[in-house]
């Protein structure tokens, strides 16, 4: 078994003012891909660096496998890490590379080299043993790195912005076979991010931070679907998450909501929901447009049409308020057209207008 069970991490840099992470606690099951997510300086990289034990917490601790590791030596937590550098040696062949960890522990030679060939097997290296670094892709070196830290058998495996190096296509290819590889490996995993696309495809699970915090963890469709605050709806999603000014109201004990002076069916439990001012939260692609008017959607005007290939984005203005629905390719709509926009009722989300924070 190796959980990694993190409680009450917080760490402030000395000099550095604002904590990098506050009393965070998280507990990754065994076998599971975990993905931190956040904006740039949120604290994922503090997070992860403490689970690996190249930073101490000020307090807090750490368990991997219900061994408590929060003041032991990396070396003494079986586990290994990928960089967004690709950290492998220049001066040593790609086969010496991934046999480097094996040595250093004195493995038998024998031994070394049959791990080798599994691990280069898997990452499609076997055709580049011989050759250095230098001699290789970036792609084909973030595969020594990878392969390198598997050939170790970790009890977790660490990964910081692996694949934030290679190129747009690349980074999609080796996405999915990393996918593959990790689930087919089953070994614990937490992977840290700043790509929401990325954190959506390969997490089991989502951690969201926000400023040295997780504002919200869940399965990627989950965080999707239901973000717990606009900040999180805002950040996972492209185009993200529309939120609409509105007002709550309750009409004859159904929930209505209105917008720019029209009324839209809310979802029923929302009726215990006291009435006044609220943010919607509504996804580009749950909404359905109409070219004729519809009883029960709402009237917008149509401010500019993008046809992305197998989907067009559709700005409209409600009212004063700008909102982006998802029509398929063939829809004719053009700038000025008069649209009617089905919210549909049991897609939507509700926030507190101050706080941004769901209303459940
Ligand atoms: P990024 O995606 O940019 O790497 P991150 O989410 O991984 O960001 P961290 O690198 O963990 O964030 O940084 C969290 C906060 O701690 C930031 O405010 C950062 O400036 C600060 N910080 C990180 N490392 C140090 C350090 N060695 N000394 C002082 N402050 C630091």
């Amino acid at each position: 078994m190796a959980e990694v069970e993190i409680s009450q991490l917080h760490k402030t840099y000395p000099g550095g003012g604002r904590p990098a992470t506050r009393d965070v606690s998280l507990t990754v099951a065994d076998g599971e891909f975990m993905v931190l997510l956040g904006p740039s300086g949120c604290g994922k990289t503090t997070l992860l660096r403490m689970i690996a034990g190249l930073e101490l917490p000020d307090r807090g601790s750490v368990r991997i496998g219900g061994r408590d590791v929060t003041y032991r030596a990396p070396r003494e937590r079986n586990l290994s890490m990928v960089f967004q550098s690709y950290a492998v040696f220049p001066h040593k062949k790609v086969a010496d590379n991934i046999g480097f960890g094996l040595a250093m522990r004195k493995a038998d030679r024998a031994v070394i080299q049959d791990k080798i060939a599994w691990a280069a097997g898997l990452l499609q290296l076997e055709d580049y043993l011989d050759r250095y670094p230098s001699q290789l892709s970036g792609g084909q070196r973030q595969r020594v790195a990878v392969a390198r830290a598997i050939v170790m058998e970790p009890d977790v495996l660490l990964m910081d912005e692996p694949l934030s190096n290679l190129d747009a296509l690349l980074r999609l290819q080796f996405r999915a076979e990393l996918k593959k590889l990790l689930t087919d490996l089953g070994t614990t995993c937490v992977y840290v991010t700043h790509d929401q696309v990325e954190a959506l495809s390969l997490g089991e699970r989502v951690a969201v931070m926000k400023d040295g915090e997780i504002v919200q963890c869940g399965p990627p469709m989950e965080v999707y679907d239901s973000p717990a605050s606009e900040f999180i709806g805002g950040f996972i999603g492209s185009p993200p998450m529309n939120f609409l000014d509105a007002t709550l109201r309750r009409d004859g004990g159904e929930a209505v909501i209105e917008v720019a002076g029209q009324r839209s069916a809310a979802p029923g439990s929302w009726a215990a929901f006291a009435e006044g001012p609220v943010r919607i939260g509504v996804r580009a692609e749950t909404i359905t447009a109409h070219r004729a008017e519809r009883s029960g959607a709402l009237r917008a005007v149509t401010e500019v049409a993008e046809p992305l290939g197998s989907t067009t984005l559709v700005t409209a203005v409600l009212g004063e308020q700008r909102i982006k629905v998802q029509v398929p390719p063939d829809f004719p709509v053009g700038a000025g057209d008069d649209l009617w926009l089905d919210l549909r009722a049991d897609r939507l989300s509700c926030y507190e207008r101050d706080t941004g924070r769901v209303l459940v």
